[in-house]
């Protein structure tokens, strides 16, 4: 069977942890974790990062950092990981949820502004298989209703958003705060982990206390304060060392693993491409102002049975695709919290994408017999 997922190892990642044992230290923000923000900064422009145990995790960060209390409302779409809503809604938040583009899965930006009240804290982007949302327009609705920006950029490492005539800018590093997600399914992975980056000098000094438990033992290492204590809200968010040191050899490799996600997604179009106007599949859209980070290739299928139909003909021939997400505002937790709007593109979606296989180490025969498959059962 192929899988639908094969977590790429470098080969360096038991070096480094090894090297992480060898020196005592294996608690966390020591120097891989050091290494690992350092990186992250200097290449994508964040002002600052700090490792987390998990995306999950940093954007549990966010809804503490823009103090989202009981009732705030903080907007987001419907077609995301429920991680995205989860960790606002902890904090007591109302989740005000939009619906998908019709070209894109993406938030559907023109349907934000209406939604916005005197509650609304926060606008929720997400970069969904790496692909950006218009940012611009996101910030200028934003900064027109004063109101924060968190990209979970999950999907999105090394991916940016560049309009034309202007410079691109890593995802991540728009909104005032951005989340990524190193769980073994994204594209740079350390089994769990995650990433908070943070672009607005206001959340600085605050982040690294909550990130250590509420303490401001940050400091004290820096020898600002001559004692640590209890100052703040937080919990433990930051990883091991351990997981710093895997994610370190990841890093590494980072142009080598983008550069084969990237061919591997472009085989799949490209092969796809030739057929794909005579039946009813879409394949994804890129708008003009995103790059690919080669994240997830997807097909949009007519109707949930064509697409039950197509899984089943992959998987009879030993290939495993699968589909996500189902709607949040339709979920068991929390359809009776919604407001009852329809968002009928984000339903749409949860019942007709399809994810088909995306790993390092996945053969270009693989992706062509794949392809053959699915043009095979849909020209039938
Ligand atoms: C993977 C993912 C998350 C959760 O990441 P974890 O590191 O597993 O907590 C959140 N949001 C999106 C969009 C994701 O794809």
């Amino acid at each position: 069977m192929i899988p639908f997922n094969e977590p790429y190892i470098t080969g360096k990642e038991v070096h480094y942890i090894y090297s992480a044992v060898a020196t005592g230290k294996i608690s966390g923000n020591g120097k891989y974790t050091k290494l690992c923000q350092q990186y992250f900064e200097e290449r994508w422009g964040f002002r600052k990062t700090l490792l987390t145990t998990s995306c999950t995790d940093a954007l549990e960060m966010c809804a503490l950092l823009l103090d989202i209390q009981s009732g705030d409302e903080v907007i987001m779409p419907s077609f995301t990981f429920v991680s995205t809503a989860l960790a606002f809604v902890r904090q007591g938040a109302k989740i005000v949820f939009v619906d998908s583009r019709t070209d894109h899965p993406g938030i559907d930006e023109s349907q934000i502004e209406p939604l916005i009240t005197d509650k609304t804290k926060a606008i929720v982007v997400v970069h969904y298989a790496g692909i950006s949302c218009d940012m611009d327009t996101v910030m200028e609705i934003a900064t027109r209703h004063d109101l924060f920006v968190v990209e979970d950029a999950a999907q999105a490492i090394d991916s940016y958003y560049q309009p034309k005539n202007s410079e691109p800018r890593a995802l991540g590093s728009i909104g005032h705060l951005g989340c990524f997600s190193f769980h073994e399914t994204k594209n740079i992975q350390s089994g769990e982990g995650g990433l908070l980056a943070i672009n607005d000098e206001r959340f600085l000094k605050r982040a690294e206390i909550i990130w250590e438990k509420g303490t401001n033992r940050a400091e004290f290492f820096r020898g600002e304060v001559n004692k640590y204590n209890w100052v703040d809200t937080g919990s433990s968010f930051l990883p091991s060392e351990i997981t710093a040191a895997f994610l370190w050899a990841q890093l590494e490799e980072l142009d080598k693993i983008q550069q084969r996600r990237k061919e591997i997604w472009n085989l799949y179009f490209n092969d796809l491409q030739q057929f794909a106007d005579k039946t009813s599949i879409l394949l994804p859209s890129i708008p003009d102002y995103a790059t690919n980070n080669g994240h997830a290739f997807y097909l949009v299928c007519q109707s949930l049975d064509a697409r039950a139909t197509l899984i089943k003909h992959l998987k009879s021939n030993e290939i495993a695709s699968v589909f996500h997400y189902l709607s949040l505002h339709k979920s068991p937790y929390y359809e009776l919290k919604h407001d009852g709007r329809e968002l009928p593109l984000s339903d749409n979606y949860a019942d007709c994408l399809l994810r088909l296989p995306l790993f390092n180490n996945l053969k270009n025969e693989t992706i062509h017999l794949i392809c053959r498959l699915i043009s095979n059962k849909l020209l039938l």
